[in-house]
């Protein structure tokens, strides 16, 4: 909700997700897909538009639709079909796209979406079709001149429209990380937002709460969370000026300037009709069998959502740290081989505190990550054992991610074992008391508060190695005289 001068406007949004396709070769040829390849060398005649030419349907693409419809508990449609959808561009050369219009190959489905304080909400999702993406113009490239790079163009792109089922920037975030680890899970489609794998298009309208809803406009191609919070934001804001103002929001299609933070108009909304969507005359209706859809089914792995609650119920996971495990597979998978037989809460503080933090530090990712989940596993099994203390722990942790090398080595080159020999502890204790002759008679006396002042000279004495517990105990025993 946000407060107008006239009182308190509900924001609408609903997004069309554009993802590319995980596919060596593109949804009608051969050519293939491979990201910041030279321009043009990835075009069969057939993404040059070249007459004559015949698209033949990839069928890993379908596939791949397929998988991220059931991952999304959509409806698949046995039958679909492929439409052109007509428009004049340079970079597209047929001077039409074919894409899914009436009948597109996936329906309706919904996905869960996560929000603060432990709260989900449900954001239906309309439709899924497959389409071809279009060449790219360059515009810097020539003083004098544009160029055109049809690498991309004929490569499959799913595009996924949501309901106007979320209410806030923060909703619609939450939808896109949401659907970008399930495409990652599903492997349907990298989810690389820089590299435009993944983009969307916006639709914002504002109305009053629990009015009819409120004429949209839609922010194109915005490619990351951050230009997606920014740009709601600031076209909520706009729509409820001009509505305040006295005046109407016409329906648009707008664009978000990164550089100023703003939307602008770049045309008033085509409608339906005027791209002449007719069945493409090249292809015959896309018609799958049950035994397709049910053989991608059960090729589909564990989903986020169900991961999430496995975690929680198997290893005891609050659910806040499970989902932020879950997000990427990889960092859930990393987690459950190091939490196999262990203490799974402190696996999970160890994965999530001092790895996470640190690699974040390093600027690297968990694939690139010094310490191997085998590694990390040694270590905690040094601190489940007591061979070291929770904070010596943290400075092997620390030598190994500089060096890649096992804690265990480490641990006995440097005579790191925590000291839990009485005997070698009781005279560190006696050192100390002599030495803080004064501060023993105090504590006699009565002030209790200076244990805590033992403990710490007596654990610095050890360098950090003396068991804890026993240093408790001991002084305990000989601070009572
Ligand atoms: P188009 O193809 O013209 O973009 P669609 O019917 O495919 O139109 O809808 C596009 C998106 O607009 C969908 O994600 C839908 O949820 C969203 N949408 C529809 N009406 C509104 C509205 N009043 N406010 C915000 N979003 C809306
Ligand atoms: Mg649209």
């Amino acid at each position: 909700m946000l407060e107008g001068r006239t009182g308190p406007w509900e924001i609408v949004i609903g997004l069309e997700i554009h993802a590319q396709v995980t596919s060596n070769s593109k949804l009608f040829s051969g050519a293939a897909t491979q990201f910041g390849a030279a321009p043009n060398t990835q075009v069969s005649l057939v993404d040059a538009a070249m007459p004559g030419m015949l698209p033949v349907i990839n069928e890993i693409c379908v596939a791949q639709a397929v998988r991220t419809g059931l991952a999304l508990g959509a409806k698949i449609n046995l039958h679909s079909v492929f439409a052109r959808k007509n428009y004049f561009y340079p970079d597209l050369p047929a001077g039409y796209q074919i894409s899914q219009y009436e009948e597109p190959i996936v329906g309706e489905g919904e996905a869960i979406i996560d929000l603060p304080g432990d709260v989900t909400k449900t954001v239906g999702i309309e439709r899924l079709h497959l389409e071809q993406d279009a060449g790219k113009s360059m515009h810097d490239q020539h003083p004098t001149r544009s160029y055109i790079d049809l690498n991309r163009a004929g490569v499959a792109l799913m595009e996924i429209v949501s309901r106007p089922d979320m209410r806030s920037a923060e909703e619609a975030a939450a939808y896109v990380t949401k659907m970008r680890s399930i495409l990652r899970y599903v492997g349907s489609c990298d989810g690389n937002m820089q590299e435009g794998s993944m983009r969307c298009d916006v639709n914002v309208s504002v109305r009053r709460p629990g009015a009819e809803l409120g004429t949209r406009c839609e922010i194109k191609n915005v490619n990351s969370i951050r230009f997606l919070r920014q740009a709601i934001e600031y076209e909520a804001r706009r729509q409820i000026e001009v509505i305040e103002d006295g005046g109407t929001i016409p329906q648009q299609t707008r664009l978000f300037d990164a550089g100023k933070g703003e939307t602008r108009s770049m045309r008033s909304k085509e409608e339906a009709h005027d791209y002449r969507y007719f069945p493409d005359p090249d292809l015959l209706p896309l018609t799958l069998t049950p035994e397709f859809i049910e053989a991608q089914r059960l090729a589909l792995p564990e989903l986020p959502d169900a991961r999430k609650a496995r975690l929680v119920a198997e290893y005891g996971l609050s659910t806040y740290d499970a989902g932020v495990l879950v997000a990427e597979r990889e960092t859930a998978g990393f987690f459950e081989e190091v939490a196999r037989g262990r203490d799974a809460k402190l696996v999970a503080n160890w994965v999530m505190s001092e790895l996470f933090g640190r690699l974040n530090k390093a600027g690297k990712d968990l694939m690139e990550s010094p310490v191997s989940a085998k590694s990390l596993g040694g270590l905690i099994d040094l601190i489940a054992d007591n061979t070291i203390s929770g904070p010596i722990a943290k400075k092997v942790f620390d030598e190994m991610f500089e060096t890649g090398r096992e804690a265990a080595d480490i641990v006995e080159e440097k005579g790191l074992r925590q000291v839990t020999d009485t005997g070698a502890i009781e005279p560190i204790i006696d050192q100390v008391m002599a030495e803080n002759a004064d501060k023993v008679a105090e504590y006699r006396s009565g002030k209790d508060k200076l244990f805590g002042f033992f403990v710490g000279q007596v654990m610095r004495a050890s360098q950090g190695k003396a068991n804890p517990a026993m240093v408790n105990d001991l002084l305990r025993k000989k601070l009572a005289g």
